[in-house]
């Protein structure tokens, strides 16, 4: 190793869409910045996350509402073109190349260096490179973490040898399974358990709990639960999975339940959470701990670091773990940083302050399942949890004259919760087909604190889903 470190402003380690958006930040304030990338640029999130499971789930979601349209239905009966729609995933991921993402890197001056990133000591990363050999590098303002997470497999004897599916897999398989047993009920489980049932294969979904997607208003799991059924998943709550088991190499696989019950499979997808990548980037370097989630305030910075130099944004910090969220942290962060090295106040900056509040409040969230749902800020049950005085006003969308002219039998709901003492939005969830583009005019509310006597002069277009803005106000007038 050449001993000198290239020195640089700033140091990213992790080119995932957070990374990206940070280094793109504090170059644009003038620091001179360099990533570190040990897969591809681009992150998980372009090549086995969000981009190949909406590429994926899109045909899917298609055909759904074509078959709900007469005078369509009758042409889309038939499956979907499993090649072609697993080509079209491939073209969205070109093809697990990063070459479009490099030349962004290049357009926007800022350098990469491939190869794992380890922290060594306050401002010191060095890189080992794929021809190993190792690179140094020290930053004089800041290092900032970007590493995201890598999927949880539950400990639970001779996993590894059933070589099981993880998300990885799900988003990038060359196939579809004839049996595809998922296990988990959240977002990656129910999205990946719609795609491979309209692929092609027979998807069983184990699910621990009584109920999906726990995380939003529990109607949205009902419904998605209901809809997943009608498509001809064979969903089973108070699944606990014990044992698995392969029957030799690419035999079949069988997973063992809590109270006896057995499931043959051809593949497993566990799909049972995430953790975080920094089991092996030096953390203990600077006093944290290795395999730890990075707890940072506002602007990213890591807490109990001393002197301030290191961030951590994006699935790492664990606030959100969604691209969009990550990119706001990340383009919070970039800038920040910038305006601490230039003397600049954090919080004065024409736009506003440089400091990730939205995290707190509103995050959005699209679950691209037959109903989406679409949803932001908390559920009702959170709002009360947080002792605010709230009103829950439900709407059935099938009642919205767009939601009924989008497709026959058009099953949605829609909920927005007021907080009664302050006359805003704090909530707003979506459920029904095509209903992932309102969702915005729900983050615009609720994060501009729009007062709901105010929302009467957002007038939506007739005949849209929108109106279902009007039916909820109207509802909470009574
Ligand atoms: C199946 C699936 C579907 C999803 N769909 C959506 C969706 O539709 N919408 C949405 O908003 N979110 C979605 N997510 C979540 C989204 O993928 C993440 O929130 C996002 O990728 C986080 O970005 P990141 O940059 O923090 O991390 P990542 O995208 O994980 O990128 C981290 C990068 O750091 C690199 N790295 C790690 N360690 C090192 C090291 N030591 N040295 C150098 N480089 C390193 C990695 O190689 C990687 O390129 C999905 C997730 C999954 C699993």
């Amino acid at each position: 190793m050449n001993d000198a470190p290239r020195t640089y402003d700033v140091i990213v380690i992790g080119a995932g869409p957070v990374g990206e958006n940070l280094a793109g930040r504090a170059r644009a304030a003038g620091l001179s910045t360099v990533v570190v990338e040990s897969e591809l640029v681009g992150g998980e999130c372009s090549y086995w996350a969000c981009m190949p499971s909406k590429a994926l789930l899109r045909p899917a979601l298609a055909q759904a509402d074509a078959r709900r349209l007469p005078g369509l239905k009758d042409a889309v009966q038939g499956p979907l073109d499993t090649p072609a729609v697993l080509a079209r995933r491939d073209y969205f991921t070109a093809n697990w190349k990063d070459d479009g993402q490099v030349a962004w890197l290049d357009s926007v001056d800022v350098d990469l260096v491939r190869g794992h990133g380890r922290l060594d000591g306050p401002r010191q990363v060095v890189v080992e490179t794929p021809e190993g050999g190792s690179v140094r590098l020290a930053a004089r303002h800041a290092v900032a973490v970007c590493t995201g997470t890598t999927a949880a497999l539950p400990p639970m004897p001779g996993i590894a040898d059933v070589n099981p599916w993880t998300s990885r897999d799900a988003t990038s398989a060359k196939k579809a399974p004839r049996r595809l047993a998922v296990v988990g009920g959240g977002v990656v489980a129910v999205e990946m358990a719609t795609a491979w049932q309209a692929l092609g294969s027979q998807v069983t979904l184990l699910v621990r709990g009584g109920a999906l997607l726990e995380r939003v208003e529990p109607f949205a799991g009902e419904m998605v639960a209901d809809a997943m059924r009608e498509a001809g998943v064979d969903l089973r709550f108070g699944a606990n999975v014990a044992s698995v088991e392969r029957d030799g190499a690419g035999g079949e696989v069988r997973i063992g339940l809590e109270g006896g019950a057995r499931i043959s499979a051809d593949e497993v997808l566990f799909a049972v959470g995430r953790a975080p990548h920094t089991g092996d980037i030096g953390l203990e370097t600077v006093g944290l701990k290795p395999g730890s989630w990075l707890t940072v305030d506002d602007t990213c910075q890591v807490t109990g670091v001393e002197g301030g130099w290191l961030y951590a944004a994006g699935d790492v910090n664990h606030r959100a773990l969604l691209t969009h969220q990550g990119k706001y942290q990340g383009r919070m962060a970039g800038a920040a940083i910038g305006a601490r090295a230039n003397g600049e106040p954090v919080d004065d900056a024409p736009w506003g302050a440089h400091v990730a509040t939205a995290d707190h409040a509103a995050v959005p969230q699209v679950v691209f399942t037959d109903p989406e749902v679409a949803a932001v800020g908390l559920s009702a049950a959170e709002a009360e949890q947080a002792g605010r005085r709230v009103q829950v006003v439900d709407y059935d969308l099938a009642h919205v004259a767009g939601a009924s002219l989008y497709g026959d039998g058009y099953r949605g709901k829609a909920r927005m919760v007021v907080d009664l003492d302050r006359g805003i939005l704090v909530g707003v969830t979506f459920v029904g087909p095509g209903v992932g583009e309102l969702l915005h005019s729900a983050t615009v509310a609720v994060v501009g604190e729009v007062p709901v006597d105010r929302l009467w002069h957002a007038v939506p277009a007739y005949p849209t889903i929108s109106e279902i803005w009007l039916r909820l106000l109207e509802t909470y007038r009574g």
